[in-house]
């Protein structure tokens, strides 16, 4: 097992309150918890991939309500992808590797839920919240598979913040060792509530100074010192 990566190229983008794991004010089943990550077709596309090196366990079609799935086996994790359209490219008993096209996104989304326990087994709780189906988005950006530094992030410990730089419009957001440039209000409202929803915290936004006369690549070296990547 290897360094986990999202699904898609390029980086987490902000996401609408149906797409996130865990409560939502939309009804599903038997309360309003859903049970994974949506990809959606807004923001992503193109093919989605192994999100960490892995074992196929299933490729193909599963029924209604979810369609065509893929499920890898990565360590101790079941990864099952779902609802993506009827495009992919790998067969059961298939060895992945970490970014490796598993098929490709032609529906509204690409569903992605991780679980420890039999993947199959765990679609019965698939409208509740009772520890089955875990929050994909700490694992995925956890930029490291250990147990300890996913556990962390899971418990809130994860470095996520705002900054500015003194005169300048803009606002950045940073999560763990990625730093998104949070390009409107919307994007920076977002990232708040993406904050408070994996930390349980307020967003905390920090206004840096920049030394004068530096240029973009000093802006970025000082970034990442002060983020510390
Ligand atoms: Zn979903």
């Amino acid at each position: 097992m290897g360094i986990w990566r999202l699904p898609f190229d390029g980086n987490l983008k902000p996401y609408e309150e149906g797409q996130q794991f865990g409560q939502t004010s939309y009804p599903r089943g038997r309360g309003y918890f859903h049970d994974g990550y949506d990809f959606g077709s807004a923001k992503y596309s193109g093919d989605f991939k192994a999100v960490n090196d892995g074992k196929v366990i299933y490729a193909g079609y599963y029924g209604s309500g979810i369609g065509y799935a893929i499920v890898l086996q990565i360590g101790e994790y079941q990864v099952m992808y779902q609802e993506f359209g009827n495009t992919y490219y790998v067969k059961t008993g298939d060895q992945v590797t970490v970014g490796q096209p598993l098929g490709r996104l032609t529906s509204t989304h690409l569903h992605l839920g991780i679980t420890k326990k039999n993947w199959q087994l765990a679609l019965s709780s698939w409208d509740i919240d009772d520890g089955t189906w875990l929050n994909p988005i700490p694992i995925l950006t956890s930029g490291d598979s250990t147990d300890e530094d996913t556990e962390n992030k899971r418990k809130g410990m994860m470095k996520m913040f705002a900054y500015m730089i003194e005169g300048r419009p803009e606002v950045y957001g940073v999560w763990g060792n990625k730093v998104f440039h949070l390009t409107s209000k919307e994007m920076y409202k977002d990232f708040q509530n993406i904050v408070l929803d994996q930390t349980g915290k307020e967003c905390k936004t920090y206004t840096w100074k920049l030394p004068n006369n530096q240029s973009t690549v000093d802006l970025i070296s000082l970034m990442a010192e002060k983020v510390n990547i």
